[in-house]
């Protein structure tokens, strides 16, 4: 394991949700009211479960973002503050909800899902210019696509015109214009987001080490395939590696791309190398899936640490 020589701080710019849950034996047809057995609400948002795990795994962590002026507000910045997660870039939007998705699941454990993007679509210029106010105690920015797109590549720009990490996890799917890849170091595609960017299927590794070296030609220095259960490719003009899913008992796949991305984020800003950085955000997307939640199911460094020690029987 690399010796930890340099850490810094972890910005997240991005998504933040309330999660209404409601489990019923089946779906209502149009017009229909059925009689649910459980209603649950979970913080959740790509942008706000990455900040989560990041400050789990030990990085001073700052989220940037929006919620709305209702009840989950308050809610949503109180989940990430009791994760350790700084939330002082994090506005409150007047007259807006915050970012809500309505979830149905059925006896089958299918989903249907009501997504608004409420007060995370009100993210502009001013959430640039508070990353930028804090680049200089940072050293990586981390993104995703649940914000207004132009936001992110803003603020891309700023943070890799001055030497910072910019890590994008590009979901949900959407295209994202070339300019993006240039102010990207290290993009993480899941496998139906790397078959959207590269215009291939990517379904094994062989699929994944193709699309990690078309991501490359586009302009990223790291290009990390998730594969779920199959584990992750990872490559750059130098070397390229696979790690191997660790094995775990799954009971909810919910957010473990999240929990991958937020762990990488803080390997990096550590310092810790290409390599080792996916393994550790692979411990902690094993980790995650073994427990059911999304902010709920991020592991700590101490399981993390267990888990690759286990494997490597150090
Ligand atoms: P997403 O949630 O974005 O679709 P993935 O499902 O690809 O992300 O998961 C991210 C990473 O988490 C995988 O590359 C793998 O390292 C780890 N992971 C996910 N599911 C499992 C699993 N069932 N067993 C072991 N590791 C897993």
């Amino acid at each position: 394991m690399a010796a930890v020589t340099t850490s810094g701080l972890v910005i997240v710019l991005g998504g933040i949700n309330m999660d209404l849950v409601a489990i019923t034996p089946r779906f209502p047809a149009a017009g229909e009211t059925v009689v649910g057995d459980r209603f649950l609400t979970y913080p959740g948002g790509k942008g706000a479960n990455q900040a989560v795990a990041s400050a789990m795994m030990g990085a001073d962590t700052l989220m940037v973002g929006r919620v709305g002026d209702d009840q989950f507000g308050p809610e949503l910045m109180a989940a990430l503050r009791s994760k350790g997660v700084n939330v002082a870039g994090v506005g409150i939007v007047p007259d807006v909800s915050s970012g809500i998705a309505v979830i149905a699941i059925d006896g089958s454990a299918q989903n249907s899902i009501i997504q608004i993007l409420g007060a995370n679509n009100a993210c502009d210029y001013e959430e640039v210019e508070y990353v930028s106010e804090y680049l200089d105690r940072a050293s990586t920015l981390m993104l995703q696509l649940e914000t207004p797109i132009g936001v992110s590549l803003e603020a891309a720009r700023e943070a890799r015109a001055r030497g910072k990490t910019v890590i994008l996890d590009p979901g949900p799917v959407r295209p994202i214009p070339q300019d993006f890849y240039h102010c990207c170091n290290v993009i993480t595609p899941n496998e139906t987001e790397a078959q959207a960017l590269v215009g291939f299927p990517v379904t094994d590794r062989e699929s994944a080490a193709r699309a990690a070296q078309t991501l490359l030609d586009r302009g990223v220095e790291l290009a990390v395939v998730t594969l779920g259960a199959q584990g992750a490719v990872y490559a750059t003009v130098r070397m390229s590696g696979y790690v191997a899913p660790f094995p775990v008992t799954a009971v909810d796949s919910v957010a473990a791309g999240d929990a991958f991305n937020g762990a990488l984020a803080a390997a990096l800003a550590r310092g810790e190398e290409a390599g080792q950085a996916v393994r550790i955000a692979s411990a902690a997307g094993a980790l995650a899936v073994t427990k059911s939640g999304a902010q709920s199911s991020m592991p700590s460094e101490a399981e993390v640490a267990a888990l690759l020690q286990s494997q490597t029987g150090a």
